[in-house]
């Protein structure tokens, strides 16, 4: 399921989770498509990536968010 981005944080061991507007979250460097994209280490590049849309498969799945709100 389609899902636009709202944020960006660091998970505990420094990686970088894209925060979808369903209240999931996801590697932006485990998911194919988005490996090793330089972009996600800078603000100005995670800014320019905010509403992008993501497959959620966490969606497709049914699962529980992983954050409030
Ligand atoms: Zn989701």
């Amino acid at each position: 399921m389609d899902r636009g981005v709202v944020g960006f944080h660091q998970d505990e061991e420094g990686h970088w989770v894209a925060d979808l507007e369903c209240g999931h979250g996801q590697h932006v460097r485990h998911d194919p498509p988005w490996e090793c994209r330089p972009w996600v280490v800078t603000p100005e590049g995670r800014q320019s990536r905010l509403g992008l849309r993501l497959n959620c498969v966490k969606c497709d799945r049914g699962e529980p968010r992983d954050r409030p709100g």
